[in-house]
C-alpha cells in the first residue's frame, strides 16, 4: 500500500455492548479442514447514507460456535479490520434468534450457543461507513456519488476456518443506476444486483468492488493481447474528472509493458483491474490485491498535470505488489487467516522495493520525466532525514508497522514513520547501481526481479513465502556480493547519514535549493507547507505544526508539535506569509518572529534562521558516470 502525508484522525469510539453472559477468551484454533459454503448478500443501495447492510448464511455447528470479523488485513499490515463499525448484529438459527457475546480478549470474535437441531445459521448486520477517521479500507469509503466495497468490512465467518477453505457466493446491490468495476468474476447481473461467481473467502476479500454514478472503464490491453486483460476502472465525484487525456492512457499502456518486463513478462493473475477513485473525501492511498488495486487520489488528478505527477507512482506501485507482496510474500505475512498477528519485519522488501520500482516505472512509462523521477528520489531522501533515525533503526520501523501507520498525534520525525518506503527507495537504488557497477552494466535489479518474482507463468493466483536469505541468495545469483552485509548495515544503522550510495555512485548529489519540488506536497493538496528542509516543520493551512523535528531551527527556538502559528513577523499567519518570510530570511539579519498559540497561551518565538526556502533536488556531478538516467530509460 502507499500513502503520502495521509493524516489519520482518531478512531471512532468503541461500540457499547450489553453483556449477557460471561465467556472464555477466544482460543486461536488451527484452521479447519472441512469446506464451508457461505452466501453473502450485501446491500449497498444506501451507500450515499454511509451504511451498508449485509446477510451472511453458513452451515450451523450445534453447540458452541464463534463468528469472526476479519482483523489482520492483508496489504494493510495491521489489525485494521474495523469491527467498531459493525452494527445492528442479529444472529438466527433453527427459526429463532440467538444471543451473542463478544469475546473479552479477541474483540472481533462473537460467541454463540447453537441449538442441536439447527442446520443453517445466518447473521444480519450493518456496516456504518465513517466520514472521517480510520485509515485505508476502514476509513471513508462511500459518498454521494461513489463507493469502494471491501468485502472484509461486511463479512463474518466461522472462527478457526481457513479463508482458503471457505467458499462464498456473494451478491452486491448497488444504488439505483450506479455502475460497477473490478476483477471479481461475475455470474449474472439482475437490475442493480450483481451476482458474483462462487469463490473462496480469501479471494473474495482480495477483490474489492468499485461502484459509482460517474464511472468509466478504460481498457488498456485486451485479454487476447500478450499482456492479457488490463483495465483501469474509474469512479469520480463528477464527470469532468473522468476526462483522461489520451497521452496518459498511452502512458499507462506502456506502464503495463514496462512493469511486466521487469518480471520477464510473467504475471500471477488472470486479469488486472485498477480500481481508481477520484474524490477529495475518500482518502488518498492505495491497497494492493492480486488482480486489482484499491487506488484513491484527488478528484482533479487527470485534469491537473501537477496532481497527476504527484501521485503518478500509485498505480505502478500497487501493480508491482501483485508480484511483490501478493504472489511472493514474506513468511511472516502468510499467517493463514485474519485471526493471527502479522509479522512485518520484511516490509523493507515488500514495500521498499515496491516504492523504488513504483517511482521508477512511472518514469520509464513516461508518466513523469527522468528529471521528475530525480526530484521524487530527492523528496524521499528529505523525508527520511528526520532526527528519529538516530535512535530507531530502519528495521524497527518495519517491525513496528502494526502501530506506526496509525500512530498519529504529531512527532513523526522523532518517532519515525513508515520510513521503509522512502528509505527503501534509496537502499534499493543503491542495490541497483551496485549491481550495474559489479557487472559493468550487464545485469540490473530487473534481473533479480525476473528470477525472484517471475516464476511459473501459468496466469494463476498463488502465494509463495520468502525470507531474507532467499533475497540475498537471489541477488548473489545476479551479482556476487555480500548482500546480507549490505542490507543489514543499512537496516540496523542509527546514523544521521541517509543511505545515498545509489545517488552518489549514480552520478548525482542531494542538494537543497529554492526551487519547489512537487513531490514534497501531498497527493490531494491541502494548503499545508512542507518546510522540513528549512525550519524542520510541517505546517497545516491553518498554521498547526503537525510535525516539528528536534534539533532543527523551529524546534530549537521552542516550537513543538500541536502548537499553532498565529502571526509571522507581526502579520497574521498564512502559509503564503510564512513562505515569504522564509524566502526573505536569506537577505535579512533579523530573526524570524512567530506568535505561537500553545493551547491558549500565546508566546513570541524568535527563530534564528537565514537559509531561505529549501527544497531537495538531485544535482549532476560532472565526471561521474550518469547511471540514474540509464536506469530511467524504458526497456526496449
Ligand atoms: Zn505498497
Amino acid at each position: 500500500m502507499e500513502t503520502r502525508f495521509f493524516i489519520v484522525l482518531p478512531l471512532a469510539a468503541a461500540l457499547a455492548v450489553v453483556a449477557r453472559q460471561p465467556t472464555q477468551a477466544a482460543q486461536m484454533p488451527a484452521a479447519g479442514t472441512s469446506p464451508v459454503s457461505m452466501t453473502l448478500d450485501v446491500d449497498a443501495s444506501e451507500a450515499p447514507m454511509k451504511i451498508l447492510h449485509a446477510v451472511v448464511s453458513m452451515p450451523a455447528r450445534p453447540g458452541a460456535m464463534t463468528l469472526f470479523y476479519p482483523k489482520w488485513i492483508p496489504g494493510e499490515h495491521m489489525a485494521s479490520g474495523p469491527v467498531w463499525n459493525l452494527t445492528g448484529l442479529h444472529v438466527f438459527a433453527d427459526g429463532g434468534e440467538l444471543e451473542w457475546r463478544r469475546d473479552l480478549v479477541e474483540m472481533n470474535a462473537f460467541h454463540l450457543t447453537v441449538p442441536a437441531r439447527a442446520k443453517a445459521l445466518s447473521a444480519k448486520y450493518d456496516y456504518v461507513v465513517p466520514f472521517n477517521g480510520g485509515s485505508f479500507g476502514s476509513g471513508a469509503s462511500t459518498n454521494a456519488k461513489c463507493a469502494v466495497i471491501n468485502w472484509y468490512t461486511v463479512v463474518l465467518y466461522p472462527m478457526g476456518e481457513s479463508p482458503d477453505s471457505i467458499t462464498v457466493a456473494a451478491t452486491l446491490k448497488a444504488p439505483p443506476g450506479w455502475k460497477h468495476g473490478g476483477s471479481l468474476d461475475i455470474a449474472s447481473v439482475k437490475g442493480d444486483t450483481i451476482h458474483y461467481a462462487e469463490t473462496t473467502l480469501a479471494l473474495l476479500n482480495d477483490h474489492p468492488v468499485l461502484l459509482g454514478e460517474h464511472f468509466r472503464s478504460i481498457p488498456l490491453w485486451p485479454a487476447a493481447s500478450p499482456q492479457g486483460e488490463h483495465v483501469i476502472d474509474v469512479v469520480a465525484d463528477s464527470d469532468w474528472a473522468l476526462q483522461v487525456p489520451q497521452a496518459r492512457i498511452d502512458a499507462y499502456k506502456r506502464l503495463v509493458v514496462e512493469e511486466r518486463g521487469v518480471f520477464g513478462g510473467v504475471g500471477h493473475y488472470r486479469k488486472y483491474h485498477w480500481l481508481l477513485t477520484l474524490s477529495d473525501n475518500l482518502g488518498a492511498f492505495g491497497v494492493e490485491h492480486h488482480e486489482c488495486a484499491d487506488d484513491r487520489v484527488a478528484e482533479n488528478t487527470f485534469v491537473d498535470d501537477g496532481a497527476e505527477k504527484r501521485s503518478s507512482s500509485l498505480l505502478s506501485h500497487e501493480y508491482f505488489h501483485s508480484w511483490n507482496g501478493k504472489a511472493r510474500r514474506p513468511g511472516g505475512l502468510v499467517n493463514g487467516g485474519y485471526e493471527r498477528p502479522m509479522k512485518d519485519d520484511l516490509l523493507w522488501v515488500y514495500e521498499g522495493l515496491t516504492n523504488y520500482y513504483g517511482e521508477l516505472l512511472s518514469a520509464r512509462a513516461g508518466l513523469i520525466s527522468p528529471q521528475e523521477w530525480f526530484d521524487e528520489i530527492a523528496s524521499d531522501a528529505m523525508s527520511v532525514s528526520n532526527p528519529g533515525r538516530a535512535w530507531r533503526p530502519l528495521q524497527d520501523t518495519a517491525d513496528s508497522s502494526p502501530f506506526l501507520y496509525d500512530a498519529g498525534g504529531g512527532w513523526t520525525g522523532w518517532r519515525r514513520g513508515t520510513d521503509f518506503y522512502n528509505e527503501g527507495t534509496l537502499i534499493w537504488l543503491d542495490a541497483d547501481v551496485t549491481i550495474r557497477k559489479l557487472t559493468n552494466g550487464q545485469k540490473t535489479l530487473d534481473d533479480f526481479c525476473a528470477i525472484f518474482y517471475g516464476q511459473d507463468d501459468n496466469g494463476n493466483i498463488w502465494v509463495r513465502p520468502y525470507d531474507a536469505d532467499e533475497v540475498y541468495q537471489t541477488l548473489n545469483k545476479v551479482a556476487a556480493y555480500d548482500w546480507k552485509g549490505f542490507f543489514e548495515k543499512r537496516l540496523q544503522s542509527k546514523s544521521s547519514d541517509i543511505p545515498l550510495g545509489g545517488v552518489d555512485n549514480g552520478g548525482f548529489r542531494l542538494v537543497y535549493t529554492e526551487a519547489a519540488n512537487i513531490f514534497t506536497d501531498p497527493w490531494v493538496l491541502d494548503g499545508s507547507l512542507n518546510a522540513y528542509g528549512s525550519l524542520g516543520v510541517h505546517v497545516t493551512a491553518e498554521g498547526v505544526v503537525d510535525d516539528a523535528w528536534p534539533g532543527l531551527p523551529a524546534y530549537a527556538a521552542g516550537i513543538s508539535n500541536g502548537m499553532k502559528l498565529v502571526a509571522v513577523n507581526g502579520r497574521r499567519f498564512s502559509v503564503d506569509e510564512l513562505k515569504r518570510a522564509l524566502a526573505g530570511s536569506k537577505d535579512s539579519k533579523a530573526l524570524l518572529e512567530l506568535i505561537v498559540d500553545n493551547a491558549g497561551y500565546f508566546t513570541v518565538v524568535r527563530v534564528d534562521y537565514h537559509g531561505g526556502l529549501r527544497y531537495p533536488h538531485l544535482e549532476r556531478v560532472a565526471g561521474v558516470n550518469d547511471v540514474l538516467t540509464t536506469i530511467a530509460e524504458p526497456r526496449r
